[in-house]
């Protein structure tokens, strides 16, 4: 296929808002491709080069992909970033300036599966000279494309292709290109997905043998399935109702979760609820998890706390995070801070899968899989029937270091759901009846200089949360407290990746930073109440006409939160269902412990 009939495609996406339109659009798209080159066609789309687990990155920050489009055009680079600037959109601006540009060589069209290539080669050059390396490639492609061509080409490379094809759209238009478009064989294709977190290999199948082709796909050690999620309720009362009166609760653990792979032979894998690989970080749960359980294969999830060696307490999350990025002292600090990890399900037990199980029987096995040991425990759990017992459990899951509990539904049908968030298992934080304790995972999208001490760095972010009906991130709150010094300081590093000229595509807010950033670092903030608020853009109208939410007295709890993405962020659904929530605090105390 050639790279300008796929850069036609992404035009016509582009130009229209409707899901039914767009799914027809690539359904077109994809109906006559197979193997690699669907493959390719599917992982491009989705803005990405392999499925996300696999951590394949280009590499290519703004400032290198505009010394491409400099070289390739002719224009100066401070040109480009002027353009840039005005425009907002690199990738528009690069196709207006090479339109007044001949082609080097317009006799050899782009062909996707060359381009794909290349882009393999940027993400690979690694290491001394890569940087080169990376601006040559993209020049030498920019300057054989056509100005639409290097319109996409750009977007790609800076990694803002936004041409609005999400995951859920590009399973919408498998449906429909490879099966006949129905409900049923949209949940088997989303099925296959969820299991296998890849989108390029779902696509395959389905084009090789329809949804027949999809039984094939099935839990594979050391691929991570999607996380099952949790929805929110704002009282206890409310959950139980929710579980029909009966539910296992559990403490809620503050930590990292880990997704533990355990093959038949050789080390454990661990991923992150991002998927992204973690187990570099915890050799000592590499070493604990083969001897606490009794089978293999094997893929239990759990959550991993750091724990006070002295006392055996949970300590506060934030003690794990020191474990990121310190490679060589990491013997120590495994001493210092241990972690533990509380397992709280099984999806895989020996060769048979127990994703499909009913909850009762997933614990049931966990508990006869697993041998607890310091580092490998279970999850605490009981079951309750009553608002009075699980408040009394909640008492005891603060106490004991947690953070709230999660009940988990025990009815039938009560299947580990990958990838779903949903009302069989429901988490209740601390504190939802006496205020907004909840915290919020905010993405950031701009900064503003400091004053007095923290002249000449950032002092305050401006945060955004999200909105996954619109794909938009509109923004909640200016955060500056909370940070310390060194905190500050590492801001502008975390934050490069995500430099932007201009409002980023999909950010909405009426307050103008003094630098804008793509959502990529989401940090964890608490605040007092939120308000609503003429300048801040979530929840838009969801309870006053022109008026979104806003934070007030927004506070970085210290915590980064690496593992989520900024799709991963609070949504505004979560936010209008935390400003309701402080509504019902005004209910008469006791209110919470009504029999369901
Ligand atoms: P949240 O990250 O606030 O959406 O809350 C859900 C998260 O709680 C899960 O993704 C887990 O990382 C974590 N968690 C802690 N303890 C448990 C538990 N017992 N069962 C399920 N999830 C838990």
């Amino acid at each position: 296929m050639r790279f300008a009939d796929l850069a036609a495609v992404y035009e016509r996406l582009e130009a229209t808002p409707k899901r039914l339109e767009m799914r027809a659009i690539l359904a077109e798209l994809l109906r006559p491709l197979r193997g690699p080159e669907l493959e390719e066609v599917v992982y491009l789309s989705q803005g990405v080069l392999r499925p996300e687990y696999e951590g394949v990155e280009l590499g290519v920050a703004d400032s290198l992909a505009r010394r491409a489009v400099a070289a390739a055009s002719g224009a100066e680079e401070a040109e480009v970033g002027r353009r840039t600037k005005a425009s907002g959109d690199l990738g528009r601006t690069t196709e207006e300036l090479l339109r007044g540009v001949r082609r080097l060589d317009a006799t050899t069209p782009l062909e996707v599966r060359g381009v794909y290539a290349e882009l393999r080669a940027i993400a690979g050059a690694q290491g001394e000279g890569s940087q080169e390396e990376k601006v040559r490639i993209l020049t030498e492609m920019l300057r054989r494309a056509s100005p639409l061509e290097a319109r996409f080409l750009v977007r790609f490379v800076v990694g803002t292709l936004r041409v609005g094809v999400r995951e859920m759209t590009i399973l919408d238009a498998l449906t429909v290109a490879f099966a006949d478009g129905s409900k049923e064989a949209r949940a088997k294709v989303e099925g296959a997905f969820n299991l296998s977190s890849d989108l390029g290999r779902v696509a395959t199948a389905v084009a090789a043998d329809g949804l027949d082709g999809l039984a094939g796909i099935g839990l594979e050690v050391g691929r991570p399935v999607r996380p099952m999620l949790a929805e929110r309720e704002p009282t206890l009362a409310e959950v139980l109702a929710r579980m029909d009166g009966t539910a296992a609760v559990e403490y809620k653990y503050d930590g990292l979760r880990v997704q533990a792979h355990l093959p038949v032979s050789g080390p454990p894998r661990l991923f992150s609820r991002r998927l992204e690989e973690i187990g570099a970080q915890f050799p000592d749960l590499l070493e604990a998890l083969p001897r606490a359980l009794r089978v293999r294969p094997a893929i239990v999830e759990g959550e991993c706390v750091p724990i006070d060696p002295d006392t055996d307490e949970i300590q506060p999350f934030q003690e794990v995070a020191h474990r990121r990025g310190r490679k060589h002292d990491l013997d120590r600090v495994r001493e210092e801070i241990p972690v533990s990890l509380f397992l709280f399900d099984v999806l895989l037990a020996g060769d048979t899968p127990t994703y499909g199980l009913d909850f009762p029987a997933r614990r049931a096995k966990l508990e006869a899989i697993v041998r607890p040991s310091e580092r490998i425990r279970l999850a605490t759990q009981k079951v309750v029937t009553d608002a009075a017992s699980a408040t009394a459990f909640l008492d005891e899951a603060i106490a004991a270091g947690g953070e709230g509990l999660v009940a988990k539904s025990l009815a039938p049908g009560s299947s580990y759901r990958a990838g779903a968030r949903g009302f069989w298992w429901i988490k209740y934080k601390r504190d939802y009846t006496t205020g907004l304790t909840d915290s919020i995972d905010g993405v950031v999208v701009g900064g503003f200089h400091g004053r007095g001490r923290r002249a000449g760095r950032f002092g305050a972010f401006l945060l955004a949360v999200y909105d996954p009906d619109r794909d938009r991130f509109p923004t909640f709150c200016k955060v500056g407290s909370g940070f310390d010094d060194a905190q500050l300081a590492e801001m502008p590093k975390r934050l490069a990746p995500f430099a932007a000229d201009a409002t980023p595509p999909g950010v909405e807010t009426g307050v103008a930073p003094d630098a804008w950033f793509r959502p990529g670092l989401v940090l964890e903030i608490r605040g007092a109440e939120l308000t609503l608020s003429p300048v801040h853009r979530a929840g838009l109208g969801a309870v006053r006409e022109g008026a979104g939410f806003a934070l007030r007295f927004p506070r970085f709890t210290g915590r980064f939160r690496d593992d989520k993405g900024p799709t991963d962020a609070t949504t505004t659904g979560e936010l209008l269902t935390m400003y309701r929530g402080q509504i019902r605090q005004e209910a008469p105390k006791g209110d919470e412990e009504r029999p369901a």
